[in-house]
């Protein structure tokens, strides 16, 4: 994980809650380039091409492409499955567009999204959750995508495709069984563990919804495991 731009003491807590949530959620370790504390990426230092303000409502952006191509992918670590970056800018991918939540680039295994529309989490509570929940979605939606995984037409899961705010903030922040196999599939990934660890994370975040739905499904998952087992 990478961070551009700078963040609030919020902010930087929502960051460290999804990378929580991000390990537990692919069950691989997630590491913060030069710890978390350190802003990386100085965003002044984006040169002035991959810059503009927006048309009408005058909000600086920076281009998504340009941080992918100029910034993520010479950073990647050799050990890496993915280089994530959050930031708290506002981007847009290129012409024809007013403004992009992120963009991920499949083939190099690098992405960047953007806190700038996810409210401001410094306000409430009720925003901070808000906040929380939009930034933990779009992660984990988005590196699923790096694993291979497209989006879900079976049931309510964190793969259904969106293409508005409301569509994502509708979606859960769990995968539907499809989705959770193809996530396990040829890896030594334990849906057991899964559902245990998210079911504890969702507990220390107030999550009363996904507490009950991943512990549910723990059970369920269990007692359908043992009577397969002889
Ligand atoms: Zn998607
Ligand atoms: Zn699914």
């Amino acid at each position: 994980v990478a961070l551009l731009g700078q963040f609030q003491k919020e902010q930087k807590d929502i960051i460290l809650l999804t990378a929580d949530f991000i390990h537990a959620f692919f069950q691989m370790p997630v590491r913060f380039l030069e710890g978390p504390e350190s802003l990386l990426l100085d965003s002044k230092r984006i040169p002035a091409k991959a810059r503009r303000h927006h048309p009408t409502t005058q909000d600086p952006q920076i281009l998504t492409r340009y941080i992918l191509d100029e910034v993520l992918k010479p950073l990647f670590p050799e050990d890496a499955f993915c280089l994530i970056a959050f930031t708290t800018e506002d981007l847009w991918p290129g012409p024809g567009w007013n403004f992009v939540f992120g963009e991920a680039s499949l083939d190099d295994r690098v992405g960047i999204w953007s806190m700038y529309r996810n409210g401001d989490p410094a306000k409430s509570s009720e925003d901070f959750q808000l906040c929380l929940k939009r930034t933990v979605k779009t992660g984990t939606h988005e590196i699923a995508h790096l694993f291979g995984i497209h989006h879900c037409i079976f049931f309510e899961c964190a793969m259904n495709g969106s293409n508005h705010r409301r569509e994502s903030d509708l979606r859960p922040v769990w995968l539907c069984p499809v989705c959770l196999r193809k996530l396990a599939w040829g890896s030594t990934f334990d849906p057991q563990e899964w559902f245990r660890h998210l079911a504890e994370l969702s507990d220390q975040l107030g999550w009363q919804e996904e507490r009950a739905f991943f512990l549910e499904s723990l059970h369920h998952w269990l007692a359908t495991n043992d009577a397969n087992t002889p």
